[in-house]
This record gives C-alpha cells, structure tokens and sequence, in this order.
C-alpha cells in the first residue's frame, strides 16, 4: 500500500508559504506507518518544534493501472476521506534550503491521520467538495476541491505515469491556506460537506 502526497496544489496555500505555483503535480509518499487511523490521538514528537496541519481530502485508489489516460482516470478512485497531512515545517525549511530530500518533516510516524472514507456515488457533488479543519472549535481552513490547480483526474494521470497506482493505495491531494502550527492540547476535527469525519486530538 502506498501513501501518495500532492505539494501546493491550491494557489492560495502555495502563495501564503511563498512557493511558486507549480506547473505540473509535485509528488511525494509518506510510508505505511504514517497512517494513524480510527481518530486515534497524536503524539507530539520531541523532533520538531514547529509541526503544522494540513487537512486535505484524500482519494482511495479503486484498481490497478499504469499511465492512466484522461478519459479513465475517474474509473481509478471510488471514495473519500478527510486526512491531515503533518508536517514539520522547521525540518522542512531546512531540508529544502538545502535542496535535500523532505521525508523526515513529511513521512514520520503518525504523520497521516485517515477518516473512513465515503463512496464518491453518495456525494451530492463530487466535482466540488467543501472541507474544513477546525482547531479548538474554530475554521482555520475552508477548501472546495474546485480551487485544486490539478483535478482528482490530472493526479491519477500524472502519478500512473511515474508509479502503478494499485487497489488500496491513497492520494493526499493537497491542502488550501490556512495551515499551522499544532501545539500539544490542541483537538483538530476535519468536515467534508459538513460532516465530521476527523477527531484527533494533540498529546
Ligand atoms: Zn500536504
């Protein structure tokens, strides 16, 4: 099972972290073991001190395929879910000034809170889902997947063409503004049109 992640893929996110807009999908994976499921609690780690949330609708990967055409690609994903894609900025910050690698401030443990996920077939408008992220009660991010610079379709195309999206594999697709930073106590709750999907708590 592989964990796909997708980088600024809404203009307004890649603006307020003062990164360019890209031109084709940025790609990274996070391992198997970032995943933290069933709304379980995260654990603050002790290696970084500037961890930040990024809430982000998730896709599941209904079959296998190699380079996906355009006119297939939604045959490839049959269902949502809420997650959080962790990161901690500061190691980020750094790896990237150094042109190295992200990771460690991207794949660590528990890094990757799920929802369960919903068929897409129940969703009254699958081409613009609305998703928040609450932070102690409070919208700290407001998304609709109509904002995404590459479509649910464009990802699956781009990623099948460098990597076999299989049965059960995941899709980070990226997060709108509003992301930062965690601190230990915090409860975050992500809505997907509206419904909690999301509990996790920060010890
Ligand atoms: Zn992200």
């Amino acid at each position: 099972m592989k964990i796909f992640c997708i980088g600024r893929n809404y203009a307004d996110h890649a603006k307020e972290l003062n990164n360019p807009v890209p031109s084709e999908p940025l790609i990274f994976m996070k391992p198997p073991t970032a995943l933290l499921l069933n709304n379980r609690h995260f654990y603050h780690p002790d290696f970084s001190k500037n961890i930040h949330y990024e809430g982000e609708i998730v896709l599941r990967i209904a079959k296998n395929g190699r380079s996906v055409q355009p006119e297939f690609a939604s045959r490839y994903y049959d269902a949502v879910a809420f997650g959080i894609d962790f990161t901690a900025r500061d190691l980020q910050d750094s790896l990237k000034s150094k042109g190295q690698p992200w990771e460690i401030a991207k794949g660590f443990d528990r890094s990757a809170p799920l929802s369960r996920f919903v068929p897409l077939e129940e969703l009254k408008n699958a081409e613009d889902i609305h998703f928040q992220l609450k932070k102690n009660g409070e919208v700290v991010q407001d998304g609709h997947t109509r904002d995404l610079i590459f479509s649910f379709d464009t990802l699956i195309c781009h990623i099948s063409r460098y990597f076999t999206v299989q049965k059960g594999d995941y899709v980070f697709t990226g997060t709108p503004a509003g992301v930062g930073p965690i601190q230990i106590g915090d409860l975050l709750e992500g809505f997907l049109e509206g419904e909690r999907l999301l509990s996790c708590q920060v010890r």
